[in-house]
């Protein structure tokens, strides 16, 4: 699938949950959630057949995401049959990690191998600030529970927040100690926190003290990142700039939120409702249809999408 851009577009994100068993204050402004009524979420099964339908028209990857996927019951199951379908060429998981070590066996028997894992502060106070109470040590028990288990690339997402977390120099040592892959992603406008804005390039001057940073091969899966190594370093640092840097040439994906729309782009204001059109009968060859037709909507720019999105939080949209 190309899109107007001559982009190849062969990712696709579900986001299977708008649930989470966390609070960041960034993802959910307010605090305060709203959940969606679960009939409203798309079924698994509906989430296959999205699936299937997507990898016969050029998809060949998939992004499970939320809310937090693994509050969704079955998801191991649901992991498993994505990975049966026939095209399917990677799988991976976006979580916040706190119920991750007690899954990652059936995740791993499922097929899963790779997974990112959310942690904005390596200190325990500071990250139950963030997120409004998380215990930072079951973050850490998965992230080396995964290591062990032999999952690769293990990836760590962190947003740095200014006057919060702002100095990423722990990030580097636990990239240094362990063969994690950290990414600094800049905070995006979708809640009104804009005033703990941290730029790529500020995040960056404040690691020379730990030597001249070299260019990084990406590891798998890497997306809109730019990877660096300092000397010793077993992992790696990611930057993930959607501000400071323009990664949308480079932009492979849509995405399908846990209500059954999809977006073209993640800052899009218009999605189209597949949840309707599955449950009113719609024949493959029309979903088809829908999701070129969404794909050729998928502006050249994120200035270009239309703006409404940008004031729910990421987790209603899937992050
Ligand atoms: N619960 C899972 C997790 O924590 O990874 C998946 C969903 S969560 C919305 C995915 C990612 O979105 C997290 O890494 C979170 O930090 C990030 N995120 C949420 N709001 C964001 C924002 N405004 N800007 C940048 N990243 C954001």
């Amino acid at each position: 699938m190309r899109d107007n851009f001559d982009r190849r577009i062969d990712y696709l994100r579900l986001s299977v949950t708008d649930r989470c068993n966390l609070r960041c204050f960034y993802c959910s402004p307010g605090r305060d959630f709203v959940f969606i009524p679960p009939q409203e979420v798309l079924s698994y099964e509906e989430f296959l057949r999205l699936a299937r339908v997507a990898l016969e028209i050029g998809v060949t990857k998939f992004r499970i995401t939320g809310g937090e996927p693994l509050v969704r019951k079955g998801l191991a199951g649901f992991i498993r049959s994505l990975v049966e379908l026939k095209g399917t060429e990677d799988i991976a998981l976006t979580t916040n990690g706190i119920l991750l070590r007690d899954d990652l066996d059936s995740l791993w028997k499922a097929g899963l191998r790779r997974i990112n894992i959310s942690l904005d502060s390596l200190d325990p106070r500071v990250y139950g600030e963030i997120t409004g109470g998380g215990d930072l040590q079951r973050v850490l028990d998965a992230i080396d529970g995964a290591l062990e288990k032999g999952f690769s690339p293990v990836k760590v997402n962190a947003v740095l927040l200014k006057g919060k977390n702002d100095d990423p120099s722990p990030f580097v040592t636990l990239a240094t100690e362990k063969p994690v892959h950290v990414r600094f992603i800049e905070l995006m406008d979708f809640s009104p926190t804009r005033e703990y804005f941290v730029s790529g390039r500020e995040a960056m001057a404040r690691l020379a003290r730990f030597g001249k940073p070299e260019e990084a091969a990406a590891p798998q899966g890497a997306g809109p990142a730019r990877y660096f190594t300092f000397p010793g370093m077993k992992g790696s640092i990611g930057f993930i700039s959607p501000y400071s840097d323009h990664f949308c040439a480079t932009c492979n994906r849509l995405r399908i939120s846990a209500v059954g729309r999809l977006l073209p782009c993640l800052f899009s204001g218009w999605s189209v409702d597949l949840k309707k059109m599955l449950r009113s009968g719609i024949d493959d060859g029309s979903l088809k249809a829908a999701l070129r037709d969404a794909l050729s909507r998928k502006p050249r720019r994120r200035e270009e999408a239309a703006a409404g999105a940008r004031r729910n939080g990421l987790r209603t949209i899937g992050g």
